[in-house]
């Protein structure tokens, strides 16, 4: 199967990955030289314009930071539309917006493109082994036909309902990540100021009914350790955050968790800026708090 491929970020190159050991695949990226070193270590081909991605590919993913992006790539004569043929089937990967690919479905039914959202969760360490969790939005026949090109990078598959729905549940997922990326936070940095040891502290958590994947996983392996790799943008989780205060707004849900929590994480993506990791929120924290959570 012809397969393309559009932006090689933190997550979309190691899926890519995967999806170029077991077909042909062809590979965009805005930035030329990671479509072209991707290429010549993965045995794919590198195109010159999302247009030319598209052509002869029966499935086209794209990942990109928000649906905006995903909006914009269709448009014009070396866009991605211009390149859709009907038949083409677009996945798209990006933590997106429901309302937008919505639009996105629309404009490509026209044209006889068939659409789904497919957000991923599990993170690159999640994206390198394959075992991503994919939430997919779209109709039956679309999610039959995406779902054995999923199961290249993702290991639960899960459709969720009409287009629009893989979005919305991954922006709840990381709404509750957030909320709770901020709490484990908070509370560690008190503990630790009251003398109890970071490790303790964690291992006591992770023993107990307060356990997350933030304090079994992301506490450990990167705020104990003192780490702070770069891997998933807190940008990207402010967005995240974003959506899923709309989605609770169209439906009539009121959400002051989550209003807060995304007020918090705006703060902090202006403080640290765009390239700062998620879990760097937990750092300022710490530094707002005049204590490190190490051990
Ligand atoms: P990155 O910021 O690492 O990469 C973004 C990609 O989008 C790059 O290929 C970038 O190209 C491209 N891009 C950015 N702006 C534009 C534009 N205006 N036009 C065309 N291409 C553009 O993001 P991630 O790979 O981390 O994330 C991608 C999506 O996956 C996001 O929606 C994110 O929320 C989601 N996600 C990420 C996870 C993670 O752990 N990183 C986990 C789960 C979901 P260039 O190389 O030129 O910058």
């Amino acid at each position: 199967m012809q397969v393309g491929f559009l932006g090689l970020g933190a997550i979309g190159a190691p899926m890519a990955a995967h999806l170029a050991k077991r077909g042909s695949l062809t590979v965009w990226n805005r930035t030329v030289a990671r479509a072209t070193e991707f290429a010549a270590l993965h045995g794919a081909r590198a195109a010159a314009t999302p247009r030319e991605a598209a052509s002869g590919a029966e499935v086209v993913i794209t990942c990109l930071p928000t649906s905006r992006e995903v909006e914009a790539l269709l448009e014009g004569p070396d866009g991605l539309e211009a390149g859709l043929q009907r038949g083409t089937l677009l996945i798209d990967c990006t933590s997106g917006d429901p309302g937008t690919s919505r639009r996105i479905a629309q404009r490509l039914a026209g044209k006889g493109v068939a659409f789904a959202d497919a957000p991923v969760s599990g993170g690159v360490s999640g994206a390198e082994a394959g075992t991503l969790t994919v939430m997919v939005g779209g109709d039956d026949e679309t999610f039959a036909r995406a779902r054995p090109v999923l199961s290249g990078f993702g290991k639960r598959i899960e459709h969720l309902g009409p287009v629009g729905t893989g979005h919305a549940m991954k922006a709840v997922n990381n709404a509750l990540l957030a909320v709770n990326l901020i709490a484990v936070g908070e509370g560690l940095a008190a503990l630790v100021k009251a003398g109890v040891l970071a490790r303790t502290a964690v291992g006591v958590l992770n023993a107990s009914s307060g356990r997350s994947f933030v304090s079994e996983a992301l506490v450990p392996e990167r705020v104990l350790s003192g780490r702070w790799p770069r891997t998933f943008r807190l940008a990207l989780l402010d967005k995240d955050v974003g959506i899923a205060r709309t989605f609770l707004h169209e439906a009539g849900v009121e959400g002051p968790m989550l209003e807060l929590a995304g007020q918090l994480l705006s703060q902090a993506r202006a403080e640290l800026g765009e390239e700062a990791d998620h879990v760097e929120a937990i750092r300022l924290i710490e530094r707002r708090a005049g204590v490190e959570i190490r051990g």
